[in-house]
C-alpha cells in the first residue's frame, strides 16, 4: 500500500547524504579554516586545493544539484537538495565546492530561464562550471525593501543601454565577472512594467566599486557587500536580461529558490549550534554537577530542538510543495512563512548555545559572534522579516470572508442556537418515542 506521507529517504540517495556528510567534515571544513574567500576564483592556490575536491563532488554525482541535467545539475529536486543542504549549510566552503552557492546559484537559474542564447554562451556555461563568480546588485543606499524606491536608470541610446546610479550590498561583486543589474527603464510605470534587468561586464568602464562594506567586526579589507556606482555605464542592446520591463518577475523567481535555498542551509547551522550545545551541557560541571543535570539547561536544550526540528519540518514541506507544483509564485505563502522563521530560529539557538559557552561563547575563539550576525543577515538578505510576514498574512487573508452579522461565527451562544434548531425536529422525535 501507498504510504500518504513518508519521512524516509530512498536508500540510495541516503548513501549520498552519507557521502557527502563524512566528505564534508573530513575534507572541506579544514577549508573554512585556512583558505580565504570561496567567491574568489583568481586565488590560484585556494583553487589549485578545490578543483580536484570538485571532481569529487561530480564523480558522486551531486554536483549543482539545484540545476536540471540539460544544464549540468542532477535534477534530483528541492526535497533532496534540501537534504542535501542541511550537509553543505555547515561549512563556508561547502556550497562552492558543490557547484550551489548563492548568489551564483539564483543568478544561473535566471540566466538558464531569461537568457538568450548568446547570454549563455558567453555568461553562463563559465558560471555553472565554477569558474567564474557572479553578482546580484538590486539594493540601493536609499532603499531596499520597497524596489519602488530604486532609483538607479537604465536609458536606451542607439544599440546601447547607459546605466546610471548607485547600488549597496552587492555581495561578492569584488571578485565578480558579471553583474545582474536592477534599473528604471520606465519610471511611470512603476516596479511592475518599469524596471529592467541587465547584465554588466564587471570591466564595463564607469563601473566602480566604492568600498567593500564588511559584516560585524569584518575588517574593511576582507568586506564583500559593495558599494558600487555605475556612472554611464554603457552595455550593449543585447545585455537586457529577458524582456524590458520584466524586472519584477525575474526578481521574484531568483528569490523564491534562493530564499528556500538559504533556509535550507540555516538548518545545517542550527543544527551544529545545538550539537555544540548539548557537548558543553555534558562537559562542564558546576558544584551540582554537570551543566546538563540543571533543569534549566535541559529547557534551553529542548526548547532548541523543538524549534530546530519545527524549522527544518517547515522547510522539507515547502520543498516539497515546490517539486509537487513547480512554481515559486504557488508556494509563496510557505516561502515567505520559511523566511520569516529563519532568523527566530537561527538566532535563539545560537544565543542559547553561545551563553551556555560562558565567556568563551562570546570570545573570537568560538564561532557564536559571526553565527548571530548571519541570523540578523537572513533576517535582511532577499527582503526583511516584515515584508516577509505582510505576504504571509495578505496570502492567509486573501479569501476570508467577513463574519455573517454581529458575532463571529465561533459565538458560543449563536452557534447553540443555531444547532438547536438544526436538531428541534429530531429531539422532538426523541421526546415523542419516550
Ligand atoms: C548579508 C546580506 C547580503 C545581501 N546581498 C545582497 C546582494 O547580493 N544584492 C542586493 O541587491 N542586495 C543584497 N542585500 C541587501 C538586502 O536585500 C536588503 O538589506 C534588504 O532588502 C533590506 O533593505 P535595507 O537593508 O535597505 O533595509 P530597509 O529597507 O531600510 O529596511 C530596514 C528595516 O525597516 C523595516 N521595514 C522595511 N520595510 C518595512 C515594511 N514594509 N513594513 C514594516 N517594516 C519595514 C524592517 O525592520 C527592516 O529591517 C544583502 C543584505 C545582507 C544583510
Amino acid at each position: 500500500m501507498a504510504m500518504a506521507w513518508d519521512f524516509e529517504t530512498e536508500p540510495d540517495f541516503q548513501r549520498k547524504l552519507d557521502w557527502a556528510n563524512d566528505f564534508v567534515r573530513s575534507e572541506i571544513e579544514p577549508l573554512d579554516l585556512v583558505l580565504g574567500d570561496p567567491y574568489n576564483k583568481g586565488d590560484e592556490q585556494a583553487m589549485r586545493i578545490v578543483r580536484p575536491l570538485q571532481q569529487q563532488v561530480k564523480d558522486a554525482k551531486l554536483w549543482a544539484c539545484h540545476l536540471e541535467p540539460e544544464l549540468g545539475g542532477e535534477g534530483y529536486g528541492q526535497v533532496k537538495l534540501a537534504l542535501l543542504n542541511e550537509i553543505l549549510g555547515r561549512s563556508r566552503w561547502a556550497p562552492s565546492v558543490f557547484g550551489c552557492q548563492a548568489p551564483d546559484s539564483g543568478n544561473a537559474e535566471i540566466l538558464a530561464r531569461y537568457g538568450t542564447p548568446e547570454q549563455k554562451e558567453r555568461y553562463l556555461a563559465s558560471l555553472l562550471a565554477g569558474e567564474i563568480s557572479s553578482c546580484y546588485s538590486m539594493t540601493e543606499p536609499h532603499a531596499g525593501s520597497d524596489p519602488g524606491l530604486f532609483t538607479t536608470q537604465a536609458v536606451r541610446d542607439g544599440d546601447e543601454w547607459v546605466i546610471r546610479g548607485e547600488k549597496w550590498f552587492s555581495s561578492n561583486a569584488r571578485y565578480a565577472s558579471f553583474y545582474i543589474v536592477m534599473a528604471v527603464t520606465d519610471a511611470e510605470r512603476g516596479t511592475r512594467g518599469g524596471m529592467s534587468m541587465f547584465i554588466v561586464p564587471a570591466d564595463a568602464p564607469g563601473l566602480r566599486i566604492i568600498r567593500n562594506v564588511g559584516l560585524g567586526t569584518e575588517s574593511d579589507d576582507t568586506g564583500s557587500h559593495a558599494y558600487v556606482s555605475y556612472d554611464q555605464v554603457r552595455v550593449p542592446a543585447d545585455h537586457l536580461l529577458g524582456k524590458e520591463g520584466a524586472a519584477f518577475e525575474i526578481a521574484q523567481a531568483r528569490l523564491g529558490g534562493g530564499r528556500i535555498h538559504h533556509a535550507m542551509r540555516t538548518i545545517a547551522q542550527v543544527r551544529r549550534a545545538l550539537d555544540m550545545m548539548l557537548e558543553r551541557a555534558v562537559s562542564r560541571q558546576v558544584r551540582a554537577g554537570s551543566l546538563a543535570s540543571q533543569q534549566l539547561t535541559q529547557q534551553a536544550i529542548a526548547d532548541s530542538w523543538l524549534q530546530v526540528e519545527q524549522f527544518r519540518l517547515l522547510v522539507l514541506r515547502t520543498a516539497w510543495l515546490i517539486d509537487k507544483h513547480q512554481d515559486y509564485q504557488f508556494v509563496r505563502k510557505d516561502i515567505a512563512a520559511v523566511k520569516a522563521a529563519m532568523p527566530v530560529v537561527y538566532y535563539d539557538v545560537v544565543r542559547r548555545a553561545m551563553h551556555l559557552h560562558g565567556s568563551l561563547g562570546i570570545s573570537n575563539e568560538m564561532p557564536f559572534s559571526s553565527m548571530l550576525v548571519s541570523a540578523e543577515a537572513v533576517a535582511l538578505a532577499d527582503g526583511p522579516t516584515e515584508v516577509h510576514q505582510m505576504t504571509l498574512a495578505k496570502q492567509l487573508l486573501r479569501n476570508v470572508k467577513p463574519a455573517d452579522g454581529l458575532w463571529p461565527s465561533e459565538h458560543l451562544p449563536t452557534r447553540r442556537l443555531a444547532a438547536q434548531q438544526h436538531l428541534a425536529q429530531r429531539l422532538e422525535h426523541e421526546a415523542a418515542d419516550i
